[in-house]
């Protein structure tokens, strides 16, 4: 059994991480950059090593010297969580050549299924229905012409290394391909390094279903249901729920079914998660497989009562795994949002900063998987995802309640963050009634800043200069009685709330 596992991460993900490895017994280590001195993982970690200066490249992506630190540290396991080296080969190959386990599949499944290319060959080759286009690189536009003109427009030109929805542009004409090709390819050499680009059919508003998979050592291989992912914003997810209110019983069932086909045409290990579209009429396809924990692992382990981190240590402990397909049953309905700290009015701009107050919501079905703490100084280098609220209820309509009674109850100050923005998406039409797909955001705009600008003003920077007028109606009032410190006039303030209450008859004396 793995006895001590380094985080090759930060932020929540580092935190969530630390967290069941306390549960079991496991000591965790935590690694950070120079930014990331006064980082919540690095508190709660049995251990810390600093791995270098602030920009990712020479610290959290900097393997040689992860891998270092791993060894130096006596850690049998290294947990890359998601992003950064999560599904870096290279990583995954020198830590299994310096005698330490990676905690993710074998390292020729991340180079099978991390290039879109390859996983769709290997999917088509197990019979899995995968989104019609290519399976080759395109070497010119004059080609993606042709192939545009064989498949039909809309046409979507994607980067086979492609994460994070970079390297992906939407064509829609002949006129646009040339233009579309170089772009997507530029930004693809740019973002990954590797200017590959291919050409999938544009579904037209689709639906991002995904099926989380868990597959052990000994080649036993179970799906975990399904995750609804269709509110996204520039190909990004903001939301997710599950179960996903679109599939039918029998879809599901048999979308599992699939998902766990594919993952054992690679003999794949851990956990995965294999990404489908599905069109109006239910057709589904694969999309791409991801051979990491995901952002939004939350919402199956509270509808599944699972710790995903628990059952990724057990596997690459070599156990067996603990659950058989049959006893994998969906309970009630949970919801995530993502909080970030950017500016949903100005094309959603990062706004790090210091964390002046923070009331995290709690109660019944409330999780905060988060790293920010008050006084706290969230540092540009860094995604602005800060937090993630997770609600469960016994049905949908409960969930989105409880999401918005705790969207309303978190309130950050001192940054600019997405919670109204969030809130107002939990009270869209399209979202309530479980009637969307991925253009719901841009169908939306105008339903979601008309909610926020007419209900619900909550904006963290109304609260503060709330806060403001207040503080300064309290020092003028104390001003106007001579005192200058409310412990120098301590009932002076309180009896002109009496006065004003006698007046009105509200407190009744
Ligand atoms: P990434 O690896 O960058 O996340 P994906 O291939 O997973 O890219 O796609 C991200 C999102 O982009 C999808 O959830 C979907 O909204 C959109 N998308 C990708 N491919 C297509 C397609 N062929 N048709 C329609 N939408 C697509």
């Amino acid at each position: 059994m793995i006895k001590k596992i380094v985080i090759a991460n930060r932020g929540e993900i580092a935190v969530r991480i630390i967290r069941s490895c306390r549960e079991m017994g496991i000591c965790s280590v935590a690694l950070y950059s120079d930014a990331d001195r006064m980082s919540k993982h690095v508190m709660l970690a049995d251990e810390a090593y600093n791995i270098g200066p602030a920009p990712s490249k020479e610290s959290y992506l900097d393997l040689d010297k992860i891998v270092e630190a791993t060894v130096a540290c006596g850690a049998d396991a290294v947990h890359p969580g998601y992003g950064f080296l999560s599904e870096n080969t290279d990583f995954a190959r020198k830590c299994e050549a310096a005698g330490i386990t990676f905690i993710g599949p074998r390292a020729e499944t991340i180079d099978q299924m991390g290039d879109k290319i390859s996983a769709r060959k290997s999917m088509i080759a197990a019979g899995v229905p995968v989104v019609p286009g290519i399976q080759r690189q395109l070497e010119s536009a004059a080609e993606a012409e042709q192939v545009c003109s064989e498949i039909g427009f809309p046409v979507i030109i994607k980067a086979a290394s492609g994460g994070g929805g970079k390297g992906m542009r939407l064509v829609r004409s002949a006129a646009e391909v040339a233009e579309a090709y170089t772009s997507a390819k530029s930004e693809a050499l740019a973002s990954f390094g590797d200017e590959t680009v291919y050409i999938e059919k544009y579904i037209e508003e689709p639906h991002h279903i995904e099926f989380q998979i868990l597959g052990d050592k000994h080649g036993n291989i179970i799906h975990l249901y399904d995750r609804e992912c269709s509110i996204q914003r520039r190909h990004q997810k903001v939301v997710e729920e599950s179960p996903s209110p679109f599939l039918t019983p029998e879809l599901r069932q048999e979308m599992g079914r699939t998902a766990v086909t594919a993952a054992k045409a690679v003999g794949y290990v851990g956990a995965g998660t294999i990404e489908f579209l599905v069109d109006k009429n239910r057709n589904y396809w694969f999309l791409e497989m991801n051979t990491r924990l995901q952002v939004e692992h939350p919402v199956t382990e509270e509808v599944l009562g699972l710790d995903l981190v628990k059952e990724q240590i057990y596997i690459a402990s070599g156990e067996p795994l603990h659950l058989k397909q049959t006893d994998v049953i969906q309970r009630g309905h949970s919801i995530e949002c993502r909080i970030c700290a950017e500016d949903a009015d100005n094309q959603f701009m990062p706004c790090p900063g210091l964390i002046k107050q923070i009331t995290e919501p709690n109660g019944l079905g409330v999780r905060v998987d988060s790293y920010i703490y008050e006084g706290y100084e969230i540092p540009l280098y860094y995604d602005p995802m800060i937090s993630k609220l997770i609600v469960r209820a016994t049905t949908r309509k409960y969930a989105i309640e409880r999401m918005r009674a705790a969207l309303d109850e978190y309130k950050i100050t001192g940054i600019k963050t997405n919670i109204p923005y969030l809130n107002a998406i939990m009270n869209t039409p399209d979202f309530v009634h479980g009637t969307y797909d991925t253009a719901f955001l841009e169908k939306n705009e105008e339903a979601i800043s008309t909610y926020r600008l007419g209900n619900h003003p909550e904006d963290t920077e109304l609260i503060e200069d709330m806060a403001m007028i207040a503080a300064q109606i309290n020092y003028l009032v104390m001003q106007e009685e001579g005192a200058t410190t409310p412990a120098a006039a301590p009932t002076g303030t309180l009896n002109r709330w009496r006065e004003f209450g006698k007046r009105k008859g509200v407190l009744g004396m």
